[in-house]
């Protein structure tokens, strides 16, 4: 019976026992391509982020400086690098990247003369024997790390900035401006007077003088065929970049697998869940680059209402008893078969159109919107259902490999799983005989079972899946048309 399996498996995944590690914090930059993870994506969102920083210009690694060897990443402003032997925040530290592009210009700045008169109150700084004056001064008391002190404290300030080496004069920018500019041993101080009260100071780029400018990411092409779906139907999704060694991405939450086609491009097959409001579902993609970055490229799919059906199922307390009772092992069950769906393969096994797996009634149609008891839908019919005596044969759709045989399951009964590759897999439930062993390779047409009333069944039916990762679909279209 259908509706039993669907309430079962509803509160097997309430039962499942929560497993998942805490993953690692990471985010991707799609202006660079680069990502930032951990301590340092910590450090950097909460020491200033993109006006102190800028963004990453390079992977995490290894650097090897005069201070010693370390992991390190370049940002446009900085280079975070980590000390993991210091307490925090004392574990992550700025390179002195004022200092090395002296160096490598070859300025001294010890022998460099007095500089520029700067109007306003001036500070001076013994150790290198530097005054910090007017605007430049105001910018380095207000802006800081954040060490825990009150407000922006001195030495806040000067973890962040160092201490002054220059005087400050002329310089041309990178950006070919000239202006009034002062050294610091992590950072180059730029005075624009014509900008808005809140920029006139700005940060050089040092990060990006010291590593140079990098090459723009190659342009990443999505097409979603169809642009607009109906929901729980499939779409193909078409991604083109040059150079690209790993493709992926997400529709809405479900992750998408790529797999590169004859013709350089790439290709995913993906499906928009029955319960997905009608709308715009964001299509996601991510292409890693042989230089170590990640172009990203992100459209809309639009979701159509496909006008399923809804029904309330009002279940007796003598049932939802036996569901309690039972709900250990309905969530092994649904762990069994749910850790076989996200399985892809690489390999297309089928070709052209489905054929139906059995000959009978269709007793309750794919995607009707289900609650019960009076509650919110929150389910729907994840398959079609086709009545027949039992014994009736159950063929396969279409070629793929045997992922799952059981004989005899709690509330699937007889189950097959075929993997036909690319993310695409088909289940058959409550079968009286399966006639399949796992490894098997079926061809389309080949008797894989017979339609029985096992498991939570009223009747003898073969209840048909067809998922696209764990996401269910609509099993008649792939009997109307094939999926290239
Ligand atoms: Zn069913």
């Amino acid at each position: 019976m259908r509706v039993l399996l669907i309430v079962l498996a509803l509160l097997a995944g309430a039962f499942l026992p929560q497993t998942q590690s805490v993953p690692i914090p990471e985010r991707l930059f799609p202006e660079t391509g680069w990502r930032v993870r951990g301590r340092l994506l910590e450090y950097w969102n909460s020491n200033g982020a993109l006006p102190v920083f800028g963004l990453p210009l390079g992977p995490q690694r290894t650097a090897t400086t005069p201070e010693g060897r370390f992991a390190a990443q370049q940002f446009e402003r900085e280079r975070l690098e980590l000390h993991p032997e210091q307490n925090a925040p004392y574990d992550v530290q700025l390179g002195r990247l004022g200092d090395e592009l002296l160096r490598r210009q070859g300025r001294d700045w010890r022998a460099e003369g007095r500089g520029e008169t700067m109007a306003g109150r001036c500070r001076r700084f013994a150790t290198t024997e530097r005054e910090v004056c007017g605007p430049f001064l105001r910018y380095w008391q207000a802006v800081g790390l954040e060490l825990g002190d009150a407000g922006v404290s001195e030495r806040e300030s000067t973890a962040l900035f160092g201490l002054p080496l220059t005087a400050p004069r002329y310089e041309t920018n990178s950006s070919g401006d000239r202006v009034l500019t002062q050294w610091f041993e992590r950072a180059r101080f730029e005075l624009h007077p014509n900008n808005p009260a809140a920029f006139q100071v700005l940060l050089g780029r040092l990060g990006a003088e010291l590593v140079g400018e990098q090459a723009p990411l190659p342009p990443l092409a999505i097409q979603p065929e169809p642009a607009a779906v109906l929901q729980g139907h499939t779409l193909r999704i078409n991604a083109a970049v040059a150079g690209a060694t790993a493709v992926r991405g997400s529709l809405g939450a479900a992750p998408l697998a790529f797999f590169a086609d004859s013709d350089g491009g790439w290709r995913a097959l993906g499906g928009v869940p029955v319960l997905t409001p009608v709308g715009t579902l964001p299509l996601r993609v991510e292409a890693d680059l042989p230089d170590g970055r990640t172009a990203v490229q992100e459209v809309g799919v639009r979701v159509v209402d496909a006008r399923y059906r809804a029904e309330n199922i009002n279940l007796p307390q003598a049932v939802r008893d036996m569901l309690v009772r039972n709900k250990e092992a309905i969530a092994a069950e649904r762990q069994l078969v749910n850790a076989i769906w996200p399985q892809a393969t690489a390999e297309r096994l089928w070709s052209g159109r489905f054929i139906l797996p059995a000959e009978g009634r269709r007793s309750s149609s794919f995607g009707t919107n289900r609650s019960y008891n009076g509650g919110p839908v929150d389910s729907f019919h994840e398959g079609l259902d086709i009545a027949n005596a039992v014994g009736t044969p159950v063929v396969a759709p279409a070629r793929g490999r045997v992922m799952l045989a059981e004989p005899d399951l709690l509330v699937r009964g007889g189950a097959v799983i075929l993997d036909h590759g690319q993310s695409v897999h088909t289940g058959f439930w409550h079968m009286s005989a399966v006639l399949v062993k796992p490894g098997e390779l079926v061809e389309q047409g080949q008797i894989i079972g017979r339609i029985g009333a096992k498991g939570m069944v009223t009747g003898p039916h073969l209840h048909w899946d067809v998922r696209i990762g764990m996401v269910n679909v609509q099993p008649d279209e792939w009997l109307e048309r094939g999926w290239p």
